[in-house]
């Protein structure tokens, strides 16, 4: 028996793919850019209704390519707005993907990876260790499912989604390609057209990754540093016994200089009791974000089990706030939101326990389609 060769799966091309892909079998360039606005604009997955192609073009596409989205397997719609999502990617291993509304902003926190191979001390993503790299389609299809938990794509709608942020599970830099893929049909006018200023990759410092980044994307840039010298820093992110604190600002403001805009970086310290949150460190830190054009993001510590570490007291927080805020450092405090559905930082860890399981709220989707 023949065995009939695997479909190319279209859902996470970039526009450059996509047009790579159509000279690749004999046909048009500018048939990508169709096709680009058909599945994200307009949410279509079947080519019978791209209806500005040929016939033949179209059975020629059904033999040999699919528009595939990841599986949502659970959802979960917190108190607060919050929702999120448990998403199955090949291989049955669980991602999740969490969307914060904020007035008439609407954040999507995307994963890029299945766990995590950088082992911080305060992340619990890290550690259930790494296990694989997501696909673009993978990525770019977390944003599809948050879109479409309001209805069908529908361009002439209201946004669902106005901000992303590369800041699930996973480190972006270390998943380059299938990230960048899917961040530029984030931005991509003919795609999903969210601003470059309110698409965001968070990293933990990988240097040459965000020069390289540079070269290709001009997203913003959130920097998770959560120490303000190295001997504490090498501690928490173990990553800066390779780059360092100052490799990875000068890093940074290697970047900032090619955007050739206003911007800054978002500099993330995560708040933990009595480890990184005296005022010492705070007057540390100002010390080394005076010449780096950037606002600081304070995140109280998510506890998990066994983690071993505390939220910081507010009071430790607020005082933290006021020492940086007063040196001209623009300082907010992250709200945490989905507390009840674990839907906080750090808290994304891809499995469904059995706690989750129990909650009511918490309806594995195929049930729930099953009793509508
Ligand atoms: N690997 C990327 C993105 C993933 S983490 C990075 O390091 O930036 C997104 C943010 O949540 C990071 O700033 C991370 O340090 C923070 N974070 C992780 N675990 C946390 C926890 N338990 N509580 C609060 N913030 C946490």
């Amino acid at each position: 028996m023949n065995s009939t060769p695997e479909k190319t799966n279209l859902l996470g091309f970039s526009k450059a793919k996509m047009e790579a892909f159509f000279e690749s079998i004999g046909e048009k360039k500018f048939r990508a850019i169709q096709v680009v606005k058909w599945i994200h604009q307009q949410g279509v997955e079947d080519f019978d209704e791209m209806t500005n192609l040929g016939k033949a073009l179209r059975a020629k596409l059904k033999e040999v390519a699919k528009i595939c989205e990841p599986e949502v397997v659970y959802q979960d719609y917190s108190e607060d707005g919050t929702r999120k999502w448990a998403i199955k990617v090949d291989g049955g291993s669980l991602v999740e993907t969490v969307l914060i509304p904020e007035g008439d902003r609407a954040t999507l926190c995307v994963s890029s990876q299945v766990g995590c191979s950088l082992d911080c001390s305060f992340c619990s993503t890290g550690k259930q260790g790494f296990n694989r790299n997501l696909t673009a389609a993978e990525v770019i299809g977390q944003l599809r499912v948050a879109i479409k938990s309001f209805g069908p794509i529908d361009p002439k709608g209201p946004r669902r989604v106005t901000n992303v942020v590369m800041m699930g599970m996973g480190e972006p830099l270390m998943n380059f390609e299938a990230v960048v893929d899917a961040m530029s049909l984030m931005m991509e006018d003919n795609a999903y057209g969210l601003s470059k200023r309110r698409v965001t990759l968070s990293t933990a410092g990988l240097v040459p990754a965000i020069d390289k980044l540079s070269e290709q994307l001009d997203v913003s840039l959130a920097l998770s540093l959560h120490a303000p010298n190295d001997a504490l820093r090498n501690e928490l992110v173990p990553l800066n016994k390779r780059y360092p604190i100052k490799e990875v600002k000068a890093a940074c403001l290697r970047y900032l200089d090619r955007l050739n805009d206003k911007r800054v970086i978002t500099i993330e310290y995560t708040m933990i009791d009595g480890v990184n949150d005296s005022p010492e460190l705070a007057r540390e830190l100002v010390g080394l974000l005076k010449d780096l054009p950037c606002k600081l993001n304070l995140i109280p510590f998510n506890p998990f089990p066994n983690s071993g570490y505390k939220r910081s007291k507010k009071q430790a927080i607020d005082y933290f706030k006021e020492i940086t805020s007063r040196s001209g450092i623009v300082t907010t405090v992250r709200t945490t939101r989905g507390e009840d559905i674990d839907a906080a930082c750090g808290q994304l860890v891809g499995q469904v326990d059995d706690r989750t399981r129990r909650s009511q709220k918490y309806i594995p989707v195929v049930q729930e389609v099953i009793s509508k």
